[in-house]
């Protein structure tokens, strides 16, 4: 093992270039693994691998606290899939989609829209190739302004202090550092035996590539991501199927806010066919797809989404130089402050598994720079993790849902309100959306909130604030919210909830 303050001291180019110690080392390194074309170069105290919202903000805090940092990044542009193939991308997507199809649920007479039959997706997707290009510029000044070096190339970990960068075109270079931070994120799974070369068939990342809008879309997962893109599609009118092997969708959602979820998807025609597995996709000469199910019964569509979860980026990045085995799945193992097994390397987002979240890769990413440099700014996430799933209609949830509070032997009381009892959610023309507010029977105070319908993504927030602040019945009468907002749905699911605790006292003053 070469000795860590030689090995620095070639690298960052302080040791004399011509000394015996220096050639041997060099001759050492050509012997055990190439680093020959390497020029030795520049030393960091930071080094993420990965431009992504992990990789960006954990960069941003170790420069802002006076640590030398920078990022490699193989793709073209920063902010990894949460700008490119991800989170902005599908987003616009979806914001797109309801615009178009606005006239359709809110009809103002002599008024005409839609989408034309046959739209070429590009023109379709122009807002969202926008919003990228100013995403990336966004973030790529955040970096610059802060100091933080991007380095373009593929990097690989060679030991706990030493990336190497290689470049497009083969050349390479060795960077030094105190600490890694391994953001590299998370691709789609791709099932073994499908055909992804063919032009019917995609995955999450694919799917933005397509050149017409299908006329029929079948999705084989109905996760997070493949529940938001039925949601879009449907929007859009295309015929959309979508298959789960498991009994129903996003098991982990309250049971009345998924219900409510699968109405609106029933409404716009989403074909929904849960508990049952396919036994094969494949593509056809007529240039669309076919999925056979495993009951034998085929769907013939213009497209198949293959989206059936996501691995960590862990192949080829050196993580037995260091003595890391990611898990079937291809993530990494951290502890409570993300770091690996190997001391000076942490892990963030993606690549750590679940959540795997653009909103949670960017805490983690921070909370990790704080810790490897003892910045005392952030130590943890706080415990209340909102959960936002742009399907439509839209989900919002933090804390426990009821089955959760009710199975963990809380004794609770729930309050409901509803969309269209509200004056805003009338004016919205949303129908269906509801809140439902879970808390303490004994002490009143707010456990937990799902929200389903328009602006739920955003509204939660409120809840998870009184959450973590220990407010609940008392605060939400007691406030005085602007009107008209979704936000009064908190106040009227306090009142009912005080309703419900005070029915038993009502039901025996009636006896
Ligand atoms: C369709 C879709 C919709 C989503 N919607 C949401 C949403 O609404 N809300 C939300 O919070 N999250 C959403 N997500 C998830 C979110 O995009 C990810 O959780 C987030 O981007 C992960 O961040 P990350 O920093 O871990 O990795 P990434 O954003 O994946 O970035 C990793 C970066 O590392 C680079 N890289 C990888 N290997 C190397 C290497 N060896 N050398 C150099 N560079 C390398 C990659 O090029 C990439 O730029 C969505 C994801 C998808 C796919």
């Amino acid at each position: 093992m070469i000795r860590t303050g030689l090995r620095n001291a070639i690298f960052a180019g302080s040791a004399p270039h011509h000394s015996p110690a220096v050639a041997q080392v060099r001759t050492l390194l050509k012997s055990i693994g190439g680093f020959v074309d390497a020029k030795p170069v520049r030393s960091y105290d930071f080094i993420s691998i990965g431009s992504g919202p992990a990789g960006e903000r954990a960069a941003i805090i170790a420069a802002q606290y006076g640590r030398r940092s920078a990022i490699i990044e193989m793709a073209a542009r920063p902010g990894g899939a949460m700008v490119n193939t991800g989170t902005v991308a599908s987003k616009v997507l979806r914001e797109t989609a309801l615009v178009a199809s606005a006239l359709r649920r809110r009809p103002i007479p002599g008024c005409e829209g839609g989408v034309p039959k046959g739209l070429s997706m590009k023109r379709f997707m122009a807002r969202r190739t926008l919003a990228q290009l100013e995403e990336a510029d966004h973030i790529e000044d955040r970096l610059e302004g802060s100091g933080v070096e991007i380095i373009h190339g593929r990097g690989e970990i060679v030991d706990g202090h030493t990336v190497r960068v290689t470049h497009d075109d083969g050349s390479s270079l060795l960077l030094t550092t105190e600490y890694i931070l391994i953001a590299t994120g998370s691709s789609p799974a791709r099932g073994k035996h499908v055909d992804f070369s063919h032009p019917a068939i995609v995955d999450a990342d694919g799917i933005l590539e397509l050149d017409t809008m299908p006329h029929s879309l079948v999705i084989v997962g109905a996760g997070v991501i493949g529940s938001e893109y039925a949601g879009i599609f449907g929007e859009l009118g295309v015929d959309v199927t979508l298959i789960e092997p498991r009994n129903t969708l996003l098991r982990f959602l309250d049971e009345e806010i998924r219900a409510v979820l699968l109405h609106g998807m029933d409404e716009v025609g989403i074909k929904l066919r849960f508990g049952q597995s396919v036994a094969k996709v494949e593509g056809l000469a007529n240039g669309r797809a076919r999925t056979t199910m495993a009951d034998g019964s085929t769907i013939e569509s213009d497209c198949v989404l293959w989206s059936l979860g996501r691995n960590g980026n862990t192949a080829h990045i050196g993580l037995e130089n260091i003595g890391i085995e990611p898990d079937e799945r291809g993530n990494i193992k951290v502890d409570a402050r993300y770091r690996t097994s190997c001391r000076s390397v942490f892990a963030a987002g993606d690549v750590i598994g679940f959540p795997a979240l653009a909103s949670t890769s960017m805490e983690q990413g921070r909370v990790a720079a704080c810790h490897m440099f003892d910045i005392p700014f952030l130590t943890k996430i706080a415990d209340t993790v909102p959960i936002g799933i742009y399907t439509i209609p839209a989900i919002g949830a933090v804390g426990l849902t009821e089955e959760e509070a009710v199975s963990g032997g809380r004794d609770i009381v729930v309050g409901r309100a509803y969309y269209r009892d509200n004056p805003r959610g009338r004016m919205l023309g949303d129908d269906t959306g509801m809140l439902k507010a879970i808390f303490d029977r004994h002490t009143r105070v707010l456990l937990g909130v799902s929200i389903v319908g328009m602006d739920a993504t955003e509204l939660v927030h409120f809840g998870q604030l009184a959450i973590h602040s220990g407010h609940g019945i008392q605060y939400l009468v007691e406030t005085c919210l602007n009107y008209p907002t979704l936000t009064e749905l908190y106040k009227t699911a306090a009142f009912d909830a005080i309703a419900a605790l005070l029915a038993p006292a009502t039901a025996k003053a009636a006896a």
